[in-house]
């Protein structure tokens, strides 16, 4: 019986952060034993707010790779590729952009939202406003039919369910398939400035490299709640991010709740809960920190990994590539 196809990626615009590990990594590594699963360095989605700057670009290309490894996907059972070494993923790109209307792009929530964030105004790159459309293609390139995801990501899918259906409808016969977003149970980590998302862009992150030193002054400088002053008074556990962090990340919810209950009744104080918060950050990370350093150092290596990949994912996306245009009626001269 034929696995399920998942199709995923990242930015390799900085090192990856426990937004990406609770939101989609942890997915992943469990998802890889069962399904058909791709994973995609989106290096020419990271140049579209970084056009000035491919040097960035380029050196986060093996950071992003050791921490997918450091996390557990193993490239005997995922394949991982690279955005820029697939080049029918440009060329869907290019015929879905006739069948989306500036107005449908313009639509898009997540990309208003980062429009207005990085202050772009009039220098908006053109390929930034139309990264969702490269988005479809990446994912319809590879059949995918789940899309484990951040919150963030929501609207991207929907975009590329109607790219899907009427690119389907102009084809001879469908050939692209509908897709569906997979949300963990933390679809939006927020950062540890307590802004609702975490994110590279945002420098609010806590990344899987972090020292000890790091996480240490990261928990410390938590947002609570404001108004629990002294440790006998009840404190709110919602919107606190001690809480919320400890909701994603420690392995006993049960410990969790009752921590909440006498934190609401009053009586529990902040530096516990940051205590117990770092102490299960320290030892998620500490190792993921160890073998991405072993990881690191070997280049060569990594690169091997993400060519070998990169060669079986060109073959699968071309052959998507390929019925697309016959659907079309373009003529196939090659
Ligand atoms: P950038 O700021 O460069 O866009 P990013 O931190 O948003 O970087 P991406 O590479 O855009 O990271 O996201 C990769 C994947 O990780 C997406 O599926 C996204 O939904 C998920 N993700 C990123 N940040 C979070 C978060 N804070 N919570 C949950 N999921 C997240
Ligand atoms: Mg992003």
């Amino acid at each position: 019986m034929n696995k399920p196809t998942i199709l995923t990626g990242d930015r390799p615009t900085g090192p990856l952060h426990l937004g990406h590990y609770v939101g989609s990594l942890r997915q992943r590594v469990a998802l890889q034993h069962d399904h058909q699963q791709y994973v995609l360095i989106a290096d020419l989605q990271g140049l579209t707010d970084n056009g000035s700057n491919p040097q960035k670009i380029h050196d986060n290309i093996p950071e992003v790779l050791a921490d997918y490894l450091a996390a557990g996907i193993d490239p005997r059972l995922t394949t991982i590729c690279l955005q820029s070494a697939l080049p029918a993923l440009a060329e869907l790109t290019v015929l879905y952009m006739n069948i989306v209307t500036v107005a449908r792009v313009e639509r898009n929530p997540t990309v208003k939202n980062e429009i207005a964030q990085k202050g772009f105004a009039r220098s908006l790159p053109v390929g930034f406003m139309v990264y969702p459309i490269s988005q479809a293609a990446d994912i319809t390139a590879f059949k995918a039919g789940l899309v484990p995801v951040g919150d963030d990501q929501l609207p991207m899918i929907e975009q590329t369910n109607e790219i899907v259906h009427k690119m389907n409808s102009l084809l001879s016969t469908p050939v692209l398939r509908h897709c569906q977003a997979m949300l963990s149970q933390t679809s939006r980590l927020p950062g540890i400035d307590g802004n609702a998302k975490m994110s590279k862009s945002l420098g609010n992150t806590l990344t899987l490299s972090a020292s000890e030193e790091e996480i240490h002054k990261a928990v410390c400088a938590m947002y609570t709640d404001p108004n629990h002053l002294r440790v006998s008074d009840p404190g709110c556990v919602e919107g606190n991010v001690v809480f919320t962090y400890l909701d994603a990340f420690h392995p006993d919810t049960a410990k969790v709740a009752a921590m909440k209950t006498h934190y609401q009744q009053g009586g529990l104080g902040d530096r516990v809960c940051k205590n117990e918060l770092e102490t299960c950050l320290q030892e998620l990370i500490a190792p993921m920190r160890e073998r991405r350093n072993t990881f690191i150092q070997d280049k060569g290596a990594l690169m091997a990994i993400l060519r070998e990949g990169s060669e079986r994912a060109r073959e699968v996306t071309q052959a998507t590539l390929d019925e697309v245009k016959r659907g079309l009626g373009l003529p196939m001269l090659g």
